[in-house]
């Protein structure tokens, strides 16, 4: 193993038995572990035997932690960056670290491993050859409602974390935004309650609703179809905007703007066309 390099290794999700060999090799012979929660953490490190000095680096003191890692880098240390699960950086603090070592020329090796995303998305049928990793959506509905009108224009499969509370109210916007797609919920993946609840937008969100989701969630959802990747028809998505009933004219005109490409004005202006006249009579 060398010394003074940070090693980004990944741990499992769930399941233990997900650690690689490697992954265990080099957390028993680094320096140090900076990990997001060490209490956390520690569980994992005591099933493999692994007793290391242990450090937090978790986004709020990313910047005053990070120093203090990268000076024991500085001094010829190696040192292992360890998330509560799967491969740091990936929706989890890190990047700034890495950032900051490549900067001053610090080796940075990736230990590869679990990653929810990639875990949902080769077990899930859908494309693969293309997707979009887009984290976890916004909480707000507004902004989840552009952050997805934004991404209606992608070609490929787009893969999202989501919390499980949020989980019904995101899929209803995956309806109203991005149209009937196939979705797919993977959920607690490599534990004992996994599941992939498979549908389109509406039967998924019916399944969804009929009980109470529990636990960690990827959300997957097909690459819409040639008409949506060229942007719906302004008309079109102001219906299926107007129809959630809960939007004012301001916010349906801004999505419907990023969802079918045009200015936000002339999308308010047929938003209160429509408004007033909705049979176009
Ligand atoms: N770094 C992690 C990775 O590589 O997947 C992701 C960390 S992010 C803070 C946590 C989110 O990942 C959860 O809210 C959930 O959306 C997803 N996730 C993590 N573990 C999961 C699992 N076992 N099953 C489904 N989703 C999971």
């Amino acid at each position: 193993m060398a010394a003074a390099t940070l090693y980004i290794i990944a741990t499992p999700i769930g399941n233990l038995e997900d650690i690689t060999y490697r992954a265990v090799r080099i957390l028993g012979e680094v320096d140090l572990i900076a990990a997001e929660d060490t209490r956390h953490s520690l569980k994992l490190l005591n099933h493999f035997s692994i007793s290391k000095p242990l450090t937090s680096y978790f986004d709020h003191n990313q910047q005053f932690k990070g120093e203090r890692i990268l000076n024991a880098l500085r001094q010829g240390k190696s040192v292992a960056l360890i998330s509560d699960a799967g491969t740091p950086c990936i929706s989890d603090p890190g990047y700034q670290l890495v950032r900051d070592a490549v900067a001053e020329n610090i080796p940075v090796v990736p230990i590869p491993g679990a990653c929810a995303a990639v875990a949902a998305l080769s077990a899930s049928g859908l494309p693969t050859d293309m997707f979009t990793f887009a984290g976890f959506p916004p909480s707000r509905q507004g902004k989840r409602r552009t952050f997805l009108g934004a991404m209606s224009a992608l070609s490929g499969t787009l893969a999202l974390y989501e919390a499980p509370h949020r989980l019904l109210d995101t899929l209803n916007d995956i309806r109203e935004v991005l149209g009937e797609r196939q979705v797919i919920v993977a959920r607690e993946l490599t534990k004992i309650y996994e599941e992939c609840i498979r549908g389109t937008a509406s039967e998924v969100r019916t399944s969804v609703s009929q009980g109470i989701v529990r636990g960690e969630v990827v959300i997957l959802i097909a690459p819409g179809d040639t008409v949506s990747q060229e942007c719906e028809p302004l008309e079109t998505v102001l219906h299926r905007l107007m129809a959630n009933g809960s939007l004012s004219i301001k916010d349906i005109a801004k999505q419907a703007a990023v969802i079918s490409g045009v200015s936000r004005s002339e999308a308010y202006s047929e938003a209160l066309r429509l408004k007033n006249d909705p049979d176009g009579a």
